[in-house]
């Protein structure tokens, strides 16, 4: 490794480069601590230059690579790999061009989600995924675990956004796929690449579309008794063909911690759920789309609905929900974020079914989830210096998502299957389909040097006969 970090300061300058054991401690995991391997050696690239010449480096030797953004992720796809190095885009942090007027933007893969929305906001413009990590996750990570957000119930998950890429490939050649148009010429390698985890290779530059920022918007806060009343004004809101643009339910553990928090949102403490919609567009259809949903909130049995009085009361409001997680750390050391997919009209069968298999563990569960999507993200508090407790969270964790695959759904809204959820892959695919996804991936890299061990079985993709035997991620 040593011969190694040398040449790659070679490219990209002294500070380009992460070799002290003590400064690479905080690349051990992402979001995902319980599962943690040492870095051994992060190279920071400035410029898709930058990258591919390091790239070019890291395959003479044949090393392993793990691309990583800002590590928010909660599924392990950015913990390292033993022998590999992680590369990081922490320096690329540059948005290169808003067109305004055809409503695009082209930013470096290494840029903050929230800095894009800030940087288009002046023009009337908004990039819509909104990831409640967006104060910190990157544009890149958004593109590699093709992530959602509270609106990504109305404006679709980050694949709907993505126009363009450049890519360094595993071996440092550069692909560029960058030209701005909705409907691509040829095979949508952009639409394949959302969402491959970075098991395809670097993003180094995003092109994404930009929609305007809506005129009218108002939010609402539904205060329920029970859990279920929420859930079923949600299932009813959906039969009804309503388009609010977001849809987030936060139960009463959530509650409290976020109250406690510097996120306090001022949600009633006495609520066993609340429910926050946001509707937006030209007046009279947010008037009419809200008229709509307070009668179906008021035939569930709601203790209040508020309104949102403005600007300031809506942010407020929506930090709440976006500080949940965070808020969390006031309740456990530790939080497993679990993220399924279930049919809307199941709503409250399956939450119903994440609490039963949580209190049957003995593990504390807080809900907050993207409820519009069907998005579950029951919050298991636990300390992962209690390896008993660690035990019962991924049991719980693996019942869960064989429950709701069972039930129709899915194994991930948004966080991706990264080192979590491999196993998992066989619930909802056969071989032949986990094959097609290895040959998939072989074609971008067929020496499976980019995110080994990540997203697909090691079984399904072979990679047991082409990798170096390692021991699992402690
Ligand atoms: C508090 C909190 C709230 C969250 N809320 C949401 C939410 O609402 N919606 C949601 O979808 N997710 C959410 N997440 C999960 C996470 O923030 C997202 O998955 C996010 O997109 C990860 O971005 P990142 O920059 O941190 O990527 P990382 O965690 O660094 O990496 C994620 C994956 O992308 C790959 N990758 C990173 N950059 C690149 C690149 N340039 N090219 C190729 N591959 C790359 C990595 O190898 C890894 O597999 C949340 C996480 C936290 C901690």
């Amino acid at each position: 490794m040593k011969r190694l970090a040398s040449k790659l300061r070679e490219v990209v300058g002294a500070r380009g480069v992460i070799d002290d054991p003590t400064l690479l401690l905080p690349y051990e995991s992402d979001g995902l601590a319980m599962m943690q391997v040492d870095a051994e050696l992060v190279v920071l690239p400035r410029t898709t230059d930058e990258a591919a010449r390091c790239f070019r480096i890291l395959h003479a030797d044949k090393v392993p690579i793990v691309a990583r953004g800002a590590g928010t992720g909660l599924a392990g796809g950015a913990t390292p790999v033993e022998g590999g190095v992680v590369v990081s885009t922490a320096r690329m942090r540059d948005v290169l061009e808003v067109d305004f007027e055809d409503r695009f933007a082209r930013v470096q893969a290494g840029v903050v989600n929230v800095d894009l929305s800030h940087a288009c906001g002046q023009g009337g413009l908004m990039y819509a995924p909104d990831p409640s990590s967006q104060m910190a996750c990157t544009i890149g990570g958004n593109v590699a675990n093709n992530s959602g957000g509270p609106h990504c119930f109305k404006y679709g998950a980050t694949t709907r956004h993505i126009l363009g890429l450049v890519l360094v490939t595993h071996d440092g050649r550069v692909i560029d796929l960058s030209e701005p148009v909705v409907d691509p010429v040829g095979y949508d390698l952009v639409g394949l690449f959302v969402g491959s985890e970075g098991t395809f290779g670097l993003a180094t530059e995003v092109t994404v579309r930009l929609v305007p920022t809506p005129p009218v918007v108002e939010v609402l806060l539904a205060i329920f008794p029970d859990l279920d009343g929420a859930c079923d004004s949600v299932t009813d809101i959906i039969a009804a063909r309503l388009e609010p643009s977001a849809l987030e339910i936060l139960d009463r553990l959530t509650i409290e911690a976020v109250e406690k928090s510097v996120f306090a949102a001022g949600y009633p403490r006495e609520a066993e759920a609340v429910l926050l919609i946001e509707v937006e567009g030209v007046e009279c259809e947010v008037a009419s789309t809200t008229r709509e949903i307070r009668a179906i909130l008021e035939g569930h049995a709601t203790l209040e609905i508020r309104t949102a009085r403005d600007a300031r009361e809506r942010r407020q409001l929506w930090a709440g929900r976006k500080g949940a997680f965070g808020a969390m750390g006031r309740v456990a050391p530790d939080l497993y974020v679990a993220d399924a997919v279930v049919p809307r009209t199941k709503l409250r069968e399956l939450v119903r079914k994440t609490v039963e298999i949580c209190a049957e563990r003995d593990l504390l569960l807080a809900n907050v989830f993207h409820a519009g999507d069907g998005n579950l993200h029951p919050n298991i508090c636990y300390d992962r210096r209690d390896a008993d407790e660690v035990k019962r969270v991924l049991e719980a964790g693996h019942l869960i998502l064989e429950t709701c695959v069972a039930a129709g759904g899915s194994l991930t809204g948004e966080h991706g299957v990264g080192l979590e959820k491999r196993a998992e892959m066989e619930l909802l695919f056969t071989p032949s389909d986990l094959d097609t996804m290895c040959r998939v991936r072989d074609v971008w890299d067929p020496e499976r040097r980019m995110n080994p061990d990540k997203l697909v079985p090691l079984h399904a993709c072979g990679e047991l006969r082409t990798m170096p035997p390692r021991e699992d991620a402690r």
